[in-house]
Order: C-alpha cells, then structure tokens, then sequence
C-alpha cells in the first residue's frame, strides 16, 4: 500500500461510509472484508489536466458530456477529475464555464481548468490562433465570475501585454496561475513566479525551449522552490530521459498529467478538440491540418504504469505525482493520499500495474 507518504508491506486500510478511518502496517485489527494478496494499493488518481475521454469532451458544457469524461476516466482510476477547456469564443467559453461549474457543485468534477485564450500565438499547440487574445482585465473578470468559485487554473502566457496583472488578479481570486503555452524568457517566467503564477503547464511542451544559453521558462520552473511542473508521461510528448531528469529534480512538485482529448479510453478515429478537428491514429492525436500533437490518449494508470516501467522511476515518487501533488497544487482538500479522514478513493492495481479495481467515495466502481 503506497500513501503515498509511506509504504506498508503488507498494509490495510479501514474504510467507513465515503471517508478513510484508518490505515496501517502488517495485520489488519479485524478480520478484512476484501483480501488482495497480491496487490499494490493506491490512491484514487487526481487528474488535474484533461479535456475529454471516454469518445466526449468538456468543451460542448454539456453535463452528458461531462459524466462521459469523468466515467470513462474513473474505470482507469481517476477519482478526482478537473474539466479543462481549450481556447475558444469568449461567450462559448462563458456558457461552457457557467454549465460545468454547476457539475462541480454536483462533486462530479473537482474544478474548473481554463488553458487558454490567453497563450502565444507563438506556441498554439493545438489552440485556434484565430480565437487567442490578450488578457484584458474585463476579460479576466468574467470569466472568473462566469465560474461562480469553481475557477481552479487558468494557463496563460504571462508575457503578453496584461499577462503579469493577469497572474496577480488570479492569485488574488483563489485562482492557480499556470505559465503555459508560452513564449516567456527566464525572466519573464521569473516575473511571472513572482507574481504568484505557480505551475509550469505540460512542462517542455508549448514553450520556449531549454537552452544552455536561453534557459527560458523550463528552467525558471525547475529551479523554483515551490512551483509545480506538469508532465505527460505517455512516451509521445516527452522522452523517457527528459520525464526522469524533470521528476527527479523536483520529487515533490512533479505532477502527471494526462492531457487527455476524447479519444481517452475510446479508440483511433476522427474527434474535435474544441473548435478543432483530430485525428487519432495508433493513439496519437493530432490536429488534422497542421498535423500537430493534439492532447494525449492517455489515462492516469497508463500514464503511472509509463513513468514506472518505461522510464524507470520509484513507484512511491510516481504515485504522489500522481495523486497527493496534483491535490496540492490544486489546493483540494481530503483526496489524494490513504489517510485518516481522507475520501475513499483508492485503486488496486495488479503485478503489471494495471488496475483491477477501483472504490470512489467509499463504493467499488462497476467497471463494465
Ligand atoms: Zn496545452
Ligand atoms: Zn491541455
């Protein structure tokens, strides 16, 4: 049982109703309803960067849609799901923002994640360059009321004209400032640190460069203290190499993403990524025109089974990046680690890291 603070071999947890009420070492205190001997036991994953699954996506704000994404993720462990929305028209935006923020006072989602319409044209990755902007305070303001609290992140390149302003009324407003999509220097990212941005969206990807002369925004988030880095460990978007040199430099503030389009959990074909057509091939999305890499098809256990076997690195690290990190960042209370009190949220996983169950909030999920 990883919590992910410690490791018990063997280990038992004690769930009542939805909460955790005890975890420990070796022989449980009574007799165990459910016996798994061979099993690792983890926490439910928290997925703080994904816009679709299960063949749906967040972007139409349709709550159908929603429950589609957050199932087809739950059956892969994910017990903790934020909704994020690429670029797209202000008012769409908003009417998608208003309609999941309503799923979220339901519990169905964990937050609202916006990435976007606030990037570089310079590294649009598969955003609409047509439909980005600058971060106008006005802009800024509506949409953090459009989500009615619910406003977890917004991903933004804070060298635009407005950008640093941006990041400090975010902060301001509870809201986690992510540096993403981005054509910033070092010190425009260092800028960007110090004005309370404090995450490093899908680091090296959609960004300036690491380069030994322009270490740029990659390095600026590696060195910072506290600064959260995502990754996508689905061996597509980043080398094996670069995911352990990134993981291990920052062991408590790695966290994995999965990136996920609708394609997650469903199949090649032809998809939308908000106002964007996709096609999936040997799933690997990519935008259709331009060929870009559109999101991942990943799920969180494959993304966890990726960073352990492929690229090596402990199990314990690759769990908390997985579940207490994501939690942290996103300042979301009770989920994310095998604690007292804790929701009951955890995933069984067999010899190959593939899971075999999964309990959210205190019930096993039927995973047909
Ligand atoms: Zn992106
Ligand atoms: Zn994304």
């Amino acid at each position: 049982m990883v919590t992910p603070a410690r490791v018990f071999a063997p280990g038992w947890v004690l769930v009542e109703s939805d909460r955790i009420f005890d975890v420990g070492h070796g022989v449980p205190p009574r007799p165990a309803d459910v016996d798994l001997p061979s099993a690792t036991i983890v926490p439910g994953y928290v997925d703080a960067h994904v816009h679709g699954g299960g063949g749906a996506s967040y972007d139409t704000g349709d709550p159908e849609d929603a429950a589609t994404v957050a199932r087809a993720h739950l059956a892969h462990g994910t017990t903790t799901i934020m909704a994020s929305l690429v670029t797209d028209g202000p008012k769409s935006l908003e009417r998608s923002v208003r309609e999941l923020a309503e799923l979220v006072d339901e519990g169905l989602l964990a937050g609202l994640h916006l990435e976007g319409p606030w990037l570089s044209p310079r590294h649009v990755g598969a955003h609409d360059p047509l439909l980005l902007s600058e971060p106008r305070p006005e802009d800024v303001e509506a949409l953090i009321e459009a989500a009615g609290g619910h406003l977890r992140m917004v991903t933004l390149a804070p060298e635009l004209p407005g950008g640093l302003d941006a990041v400090r009324r975010l902060t301001a407003a509870g809201v986690v400032a992510a540096i993403g999509h981005t054509d910033a220097t070092y010190d425009d990212a260092r800028a960007a640190l110090d004005a309370g941005a404090s995450v490093g969206t899908h680091l090296f990807n959609a960004m300036r460069g690491l380069h030994h002369r322009e270490p740029g925004p990659v390095a600026a988030l590696l060195e910072h203290p506290d600064a959260y880095v995502e990754l996508i460990a689905d061996g597509v978007h980043l080398h094996p190499a670069v995911l352990r040199l990134a993981a291990t430099r920052k062991p408590h503030l790695a966290v994995l993403v999965t990136d996920a389009m609708a394609a997650a959990a469903a199949g090649d074909g032809d998809y939308a990524l908000g106002p964007m057509a996709v096609h999936v091939r040997d799933g690997v999305a990519r935008l259709a025109d331009s060929g870009a890499i559109a999101g991942s098809t990943l799920t969180m256990a494959a993304a966890v089974k990726f960073a352990v076997r492929t690229a090596g690195l402990p199990i314990e690290e690759v769990v908390r990046a997985a579940t207490a990190s994501p939690a942290a960042m996103l300042g979301l209370d009770r989920v994310g680690a095998l604690r007292p009190g804790f929701s009951a949220d955890l995933v069984v996983l067999d010899e190959d890291l593939e899971v075999t169950r999964v309990l959210h909030r205190g019930h096993w999920v039927s995973r047909g």
